[in-house]
Parts: C-alpha cells; sequence; structure tokens
C-alpha cells in the first residue's frame, strides 16, 4: 500500500491515463469508526492545458458502530463519481491527490451508521433483558413458596 498518491503529470500521457491502486491515507480510529485497509481508488487523470482533471471511485472497508443499537459492524465506504481539478503550470511536475481521497472519503462516512435498515435499536433490545428487579421478586416468591 501507498502512501500517497502522486500523478506524474510531466510524464502523463496527453490521452489521460488510469490509475488504479490504494493508499494508506484515512487511518481514523475513534471510538465509533475504525478504518481497515487503504483506500482502494480507480482513477483517471488527464491535462486539458492548466488544468488537470481527474475522476473516478473510490472505497475503503471501515469498522463502524451502529448508531441505534450499538453493536459493531462492517462496511464499505464508497465515493462514485470522485471528481476533481488541479491547475497545474509549465514548471508543475507532479501532484499530489492524497488530501483529496481523504477528505472525500471522510465526506462520505455515514454521520449516523446503521448496521441495517431493519435495525431494531436500543430499546427494543432493552426491552429484551429482564429487569433486575423482578427477579428479586421472584426470588422472593420462590423462597416463600419453599418455606411454606
Ligand atoms: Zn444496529
Amino acid at each position: 500500500m501507498d502512501e500517497k498518491l502522486v500523478i506524474d503529470v510531466a510524464r502523463l500521457d496527453p490521452e489521460g491515463e488510469d490509475f488504479e491502486g490504494e493508499v494508506a491515507c484515512v487511518d481514523l480510529d475513534e471510538s465509533f469508526v475504525k478504518a481497515f485497509g487503504g483506500v482502494r481508488y480507480r482513477l483517471r487523470a488527464q491535462a486539458f492545458g492548466t488544468e488537470l482533471l481527474v475522476r473516478g471511485a473510490l472505497e475503503q472497508d471501515f469498522d463502524l458502530v451502529c448508531s441505534r443499537c450499538g453493536r459493531d459492524f462492517d462496511d464499505t465506504v464508497k465515493v462514485e463519481d470522485f471528481t476533481t481539478s488541479v491547475e497545474i503550470g509549465e514548471k508543475t511536475t507532479e501532484v499530489d491527490l492524497t488530501n483529496e481521497l481523504r477528505e472525500s472519503i471522510i465526506l462520505a462516512l455515514p454521520t449516523y451508521p446503521v448496521c441495517s435498515e431493519t435495525c431494531p435499536g436500543v430499546v427494543l433490545k432493552t426491552q429484551e433483558l429482564p429487569d433486575e428487579r423482578w427477579n428479586v421478586l421472584e426470588k422472593l416468591k420462590e423462597a416463600k413458596k419453599q418455606g411454606e
């Protein structure tokens, strides 16, 4: 995996060139979102005069925490329509797109991740758990029965 995605503008094919690979630029390690693997990209770069146009798709795997039930789940965050243009001059030899990839993936992260559309959430989960207080009552009743 690469540390950076750098386009060699000086040697870029005038007809455009395809770039494919993986770059380790989004390394979030929050309690609710962990990245594993790097950003996988499939891009096409082409120079138009003083502009370098880069378009393509990005994706990265994450370990997220469901905002409804609190469980961990794996998800792939995808950016299908990544587009960026960078101004280039005669002296520009290379363009570093690492930050653009990073920002694009971070923007695509869900604000409220949900493990599944049908996730019942925390409410139902806590209802399933028996309330401790009822256990105490049950035990009292049982003890009373045994004592009789
Ligand atoms: Zn859930």
